[in-house]
């Protein structure tokens, strides 16, 4: 009998919670330097502190950037909605051949024509307007940043002026002046004071990472059971956890069996524990299907069928508590996730190919090669499958093509992390393998020039990180 593999959904959403917020740093990067951009061409503009035409242009041409922006994060929003959804459909349909031996009649393409366009309006309000293409409103929170360069600007003249003034100074004085402040404003604007240029400071309460996690956490829970209720189930078991902080509804309805729709009589609703505070912002619980062809689900549904409501004594404040009240970390007995198994060795004929093909490229750009750096997403290493490695002498590590980012040329670890780690261990090269459109479709991505879905194709467990320094790469 297969244990609900709870750890594994927690992995899950985590690593799809990182991999949206890689994608969501990349985009708020990109648009903090256009932001910044506008704000240095302010400071360089002779007129910007005395014609106001000039200054009221300036500040349209930021906003133009925080719309873009807002657009941007839509796109984002939307990748991110069907990556996590892609993935949570996936554990559902797992969960159903599993537990009913039954195969999921609804496929992904189906089901995300079905709900996707449903969970991006309600990942934020005026996403349904949006969707209408009525008035489209700025995100308040985009609104507030543009607000606050705007006034920083507006601030930096003011001060300009009345030094300038104090001082006596010539016109060039003043616009060297102000030209500083501006400067000094557009290096480290305090709208952006959540993130840093190279965006490895991050703060984890500011609103993207919210943003980023909520998506992620409700994108999760809902495809999971709207793939069970589109194929006739109706029964979940919230799980989770409860610790000394957890919220009052989630402390009630831990390990209850709820009804999704409503549909199967003698259980709670699902609506009923969101109602009693369930799913707050944080939450760390989910849900999981309860088969009534399960021995657990037979046993649950036995004990709990008809069992009152819970009732819950003084509802919680969401909105005031949420962040505060974030369920202590999960302590259940569940199975422990089983050990990534390490990957099949690629075809040897290929691979044979490849070392000669790749030898010859290596020889002919030596010096190029030592400027390109190494990343990759996986952190995994199981140590015995680098011993069995080092027995072998499989020195063999396999490589993207070289491409660039920001101008540096790097290339994936596709494979063979534990060979490069054996090398290593054993003080020799490894032997990198350059990879084609032959050995990996991923491949052919690159060669299309798409190195945001490659780098998303080809992403592991963890943060993109340099290979030799073992630091963060992005
Ligand atoms: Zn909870």
């Amino acid at each position: 009998m297969p244990p609900i593999p709870i750890k594994r959904r927690e992995v899950l959403l985590k690593q799809i919670t990182a991999a949206n917020r890689l994608d969501l740093v990349k985009t708020l990067l990109t648009a903090r330097g256009h932001i910044e951009d506008r704000m240095m061409r302010a400071a360089r503009n002779k007129t910007f502190a005395t014609v106001r035409r000039i200054r009221e242009g300036i500040y349209k041409d930021i906003q133009t950037e925080y719309v873009a922006l807002q657009g941007n994060l839509d796109e984002w929003t939307k990748r991110s909605i069907r990556k996590t959804a892609k993935v949570f459909h996936g554990l559902s349909v797992e969960d159903l051949n599993l537990m009913d031996g039954d195969k999921a009649v609804i496929g992904f393409t189906k089901f995300s024509k079905k709900h996707l366009d449903d969970y991006f309006s309600r990942i934020h309000p005026f996403n349904a307007e949006k969707m209408a293409a009525v008035n489209v409103q700025m995100n308040p929170q985009l609104t507030r940043m543009l607000d606050t360069d705007v006034r920083a600007l507006q601030r930096a003249t003011v001060e300009a002026f009345r030094e300038a003034q104090v001082a006596g100074m010539t016109s060039q004085e003043r616009y060297k002046l102000l030209q500083g402040k501006v400067m000094d404003y557009a290096d480290n604007p305090q709208s952006w004071a959540f993130i840093d240029r190279t965006g490895k400071k991050w703060s984890k309460g500011n609103y993207f990472n919210m943003l980023n996690r909520t998506v992620s956490a409700n994108v999760a829970r809902d495809s999971y059971n709207d793939t069970l209720i589109s194929e006739d189930r109706d029964l979940v078991q919230i799980i989770g956890g409860v610790g000394s902080n957890s919220n009052e509804g989630c402390r009630a309805y831990d390990g209850r069996v709820v009804s999704l729709t409503g549909n199967t009589a003698g259980f709670p609703t699902l609506q009923d524990y969101i109602d009693a505070g369930g799913f707050h912002p944080n939450c760390v619980h989910t849900t999981v299907y309860v088969s009534d062809k399960f021995e657990r689900g037979q046993r649950l549904i036995a004990e709990q069928e008809g069992e009152p409501k819970p009732v819950i004594e003084k509802p919680v404040s969401i909105a005031k508590t949420s962040t505060k009240k974030a369920d202590a970390p999960n302590t259940n007995n569940q199975a422990p996730i089983s050990k990534t198994e390490p990957k099949p060795e690629i075809n040897k004929k290929n691979k044979q190919d490849s070392v000669e093909k790749t030898n010859k490229a290596l020889a002919n750009k030596e010096t190029e090669l030592a400027k390109v750096t190494n990343i990759s997403s996986q952190r995994y290493i199981d140590e015995d499958v680098v011993d069995e490695k080092r027995k072998n002498k499989d020195y063999d590590v396999m490589v993207s093509p070289t491409f660039n980012i920001d101008g540096d040329p790097v290339r994936v670890i596709l494979d063979g992390h534990h060979s490069m780690r054996a090398a290593e261990l054993d003080g020799v090269k490894p032997v990198y393998i350059e990879q084609s459109t032959r050995e990996s479709d991923k491949i052919a991505l690159l060669e299309k020039g798409d190195i945001e879905s490659f780098l998303e194709s080809t992403w592991m467990d963890s943060d993109w990180y340099n290979v030799s320094t073992g630091k963060d790469y992005f």
